[in-house]
């Protein structure tokens, strides 16, 4: 099978490159080892973070890294027996956690934040997939007055800083837009301008489809087998050699170990993370995310029930799932809302790439002529698949780049 681009990793942030490159005249193969949007980009909270310009970076207070560092702080979990593997890469993420890190990733962020919505509506249109979005923002909730207080001066200087529209509410106000609240709170931060919806993974399959429309070719394969053939690339797959002239390196966590066969030594950390459904009581209902955020989780209304998504564990990528950020958060989210039982018996569990300074890579490899990255999406891949999926076809086409793409390159770990 001959193609101009083999896009490795159906993801949401490979399956939209693949249609990016395919809108532009390229012949794209997007090949995955099982179907489309099955991994990270199945189980998350489903938040266009339209919002989420500074980075999300390690905490510098002594205080909250001993509570994360003996897990007594649900938002986080630590394998201490994965230290010898992990430690150098939480190094790396603790010393780029400086406020100057934090100035230069929002600059970063800012020209593929503000787009990310745009991007998803167009893609939503075209795929017909428009009915699984919902335009209510989100909820930031607190329970203290002490961490309403103070987030309300971080959101003012933050938001206020980059223009994104924010509300504070107090109690009353939270309630009258999420009547089912059932326990007191002290307030909350509303974000109108972020999206979500109601089945990442049907979004995903939806934008998988919609490549298939256009002619592109979704194929199953291990990209593990990825090879170079002369002037151009070759992958095995259950349909035959694809050959094509450019790779696309897409997979996620995953993307490191590919690049490490090719001599590239990346920095790319996992940070774990579980969901599970419950369904709610009565006509009992939430109408967007709510980020719970002093207990550091959140609850997203989804097709299948409410999803409770837990924050990060450290761990090594592939150890047996440990879902205790699960147990922990339940409780909490029953005092707040009026749950009923498990729509499912066992937690899933995902993992996001994270990059020491929280950006993700979109550029050339360095040392391989048509080879492509677009991998590293963090907590926020849901949100930025399809504009770094633009700013990646740019890139590959000759085409100016709607942004600079100097901030992405990965030869900043180099
Ligand atoms: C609990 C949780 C909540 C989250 N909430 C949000 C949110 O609200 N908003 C947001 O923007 N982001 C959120 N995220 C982050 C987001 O889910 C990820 O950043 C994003 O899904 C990453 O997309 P991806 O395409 O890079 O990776 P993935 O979705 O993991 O896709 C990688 C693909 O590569 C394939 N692959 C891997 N290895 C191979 C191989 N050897 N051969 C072939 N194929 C291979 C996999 O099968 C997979 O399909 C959340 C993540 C978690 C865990």
């Amino acid at each position: 099978m001959k193609a101009d681009v083999v896009v490795l990793g159906a993801g949401m942030v490979g399956i939209s490159a693949a249609i990016a490159l395919q809108k532009r005249g390229r012949s794209v193969v997007l090949l995955d080892r099982r179907g489309p949007a099955e991994e990270a980009s199945y189980g998350n909270a489903g938040i266009i973070q339209r919002e989420a310009i500074e980075p999300y970076l390690f905490p510098r207070e002594w205080g909250k890294i001993i509570r994360y560092a003996f897990n007594r702080s649900p938002e986080a979990n630590l394998h201490w027996r994965a230290l010898p593997a992990i430690g150098p890469w939480l190094f790396r993420y603790w010393r780029n956690s400086t406020p100057e890190t934090k100035k230069r990733g929002a600059a970063a962020m800012q020209p593929i934040i503000s787009r990310s919505l745009a991007e998803h509506e167009a893609l939503m249109a075209a795929s017909g997939t428009t009915g699984l979005l919902r335009r209510t923002g989100y909820l930031r909730i607190y329970r203290t007055a002490r961490e309403l207080d103070l987030s309300r001066a971080d959101s003012k200087r933050q938001f206020e800083l980059y223009g994104v529209p924010f509300e504070q509410l107090d109690e009353a106000g939270v309630r009258r837009m999420e009547p089912h609240l059932q326990s007191s709170i002290a307030g909350g931060i509303f974000l109108s301008q972020p999206g979500s919806v109601s089945d990442p993974g049907a979004l995903g399959q939806g934008y998988a489809r919609y490549f298939q429309s256009i002619g592109g070719r979704l194929v199953e394969g291990d990209a593990g087998t990825l090879v170079e053939d002369g002037e151009a690339w070759r992958v095995t797959s259950s349909s035959g050699d694809v050959h094509a002239r450019e790779a696309v390196v897409a997979l996620g966590y995953a993307s490191a170990r590919l690049l490490a066969k090719f001599g590239y030594r990346v920095p790319l950390g996992v940070k774990r993370g579980y969901h599970k459904h419950f369904h709610m009581r009565g006509n009992a209902g939430i109408s967007r995310p709510i980020v719970d955020s002093e207990r550091g989780y959140a609850m997203a209304p989804m097709t299948k029930g409410l999803r409770i998504t837990t924050g990060a564990e450290f761990a090594e990528a592939e150890a047996p799932p440990t879902p205790v950020q699960l147990e922990k958060v339940e409780p909490f989210a029953r005092e707040l809302f009026p749950l009923a039982g498990p729509a499912e018996v066992e937690p899933w569990l995902g993992r996001r790439p994270c990059l020491p300074d929280m950006l993700p890579v979109i550029g050339k490899a360095p040392r391989h002529k048509g080879l492509w990255l677009d991998f590293g999406h963090q907590h926020l891949g849901f949100t930025l698949g399809p504009v770094t999926g633009r700013l990646l076809a740019d890139m590959m086409t000759g085409e100016a780049p709607f942004t600079d793409p100097a901030p992405y390159r990965l030869e900043r770990f180099l």
